[in-house]
């Protein structure tokens, strides 16, 4: 069967456009504040394209980099300080923290209409309820722009969702149930998997484990989405192994340039949009 890449790399590029010419018209531009604790290699590298990112598109971002042994009252005040701050119009804090360090108490304090990652509990609340006020967290939000840049209507699909963590399964399972889809989350403790995964006409895989997901877990003519992101001998692998899986996918991402490249796009989208929440009288 001839399957589709769903390009997120194209994808995102055209939205990134979009923002920047929207932007252009401001007067003031949208300010993005990053923290980032400590050495992490792999946070560094996150920031760092997320910085670049916004710089291409007119965003202003600053990155405070904070010092692995930070205490938890003074990241607290230090996150207060940025919600008082009127220039300052979005907040992310880069996970993952330092282990002394509350993760879930920091990300409720940074100010709801600031929380461009999407992880305050109010906006997973409003996540939850359907509401249209929602600030959505930039993974899941971009997983449904691939869909829909390829099937505009996903009502009534089968769509299942491999594992539920805060920031992916569940969010996105949230939002296919908005988008009328029959959704079924599954995780460790699901028993045969392939029999429900089988049924998917849309399969989102977030595991964490390399090419854990092929053609005998998909259903010829599925939308096969792969957030997976890990780095092996071979390269980086997504959770899905691509050249099985598009035996039976219709549409499918890719890893790299897939789910990657639109979660970084919905970040600027977010920011954008928290800008003019904050300005528009
Ligand atoms: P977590 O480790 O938080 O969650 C993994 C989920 O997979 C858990 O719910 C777990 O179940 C489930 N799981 C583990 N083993 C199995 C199994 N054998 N069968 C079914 N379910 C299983 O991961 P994240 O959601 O944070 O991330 C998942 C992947 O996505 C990672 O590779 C990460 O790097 C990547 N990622 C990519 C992003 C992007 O922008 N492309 C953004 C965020 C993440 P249980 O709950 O029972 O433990």
């Amino acid at each position: 069967m001839a399957y589709s890449i769903i390009n997120g790399k194209e994808l995102s590029q055209k939205i990134q456009e979009e923002i920047k010419e929207k932007i252009a018209c401001l007067k003031t531009c949208p300010h993005l504040a990053v923290i980032l604790i400590g050495d992490n290699p792999a946070s560094q590298t996150y920031v760092k394209n997320k910085e670049k990112a916004c710089q291409n598109i007119g965003i202003k971002s600053i990155t405070y980099h904070l010092d692995k042994d930070i205490k938890q009252q003074e990241l607290e005040d230090f996150i207060i300080e940025l919600n008082n701050d009127k220039q300052i119009n979005g907040i992310l804090v880069q996970l993952p923290l330092p282990k002394h360090l509350e993760t879930e108490k920091i990300l409720s304090l940074i100010s709801p209409l600031k929380d461009v990652d999407g992880f305050h509990p109010l906006n997973t609340g409003l996540l939850v309820k359907g509401s249209e006020n929602a600030i959505l967290p930039c993974t899941p939000k971009g997983i449904i722009k691939m869909l829909h840049s390829v099937k505009e209507d996903l009502s009534g699909l089968n769509a299942v969702v491999i594992g539920r963590s805060q920031i992916v399964g569940l969010p996105i399972a949230q939002l296919l149930i908005k988008e009328n889809c029959t959704t079924t989350v599954t995780h460790s403790h699901t028993k045969d998997l392939s029999a429900i995964t089988q049924n998917a006409d849309i399969l989102v895989v977030a595991i964490g484990k390399p090419d854990f997901i092929n053609k005998e877990h998909i259903k010829k003519g599925a939308i096969v989405i792969d957030v997976g992101i890990n780095k092996t001998d071979n390269g980086l692998k997504g959770d899905v192994d691509f050249d099985s899986a598009k035996t039976q996918a219709s549409y499918i991402t890719p890893v790299p340039g897939g789910v990657g490249p639109m979660t970084i796009a919905m970040l600027l989208e977010n920011t954008y949009l928290a800008y003019l929440n904050q300005t528009t009288p």
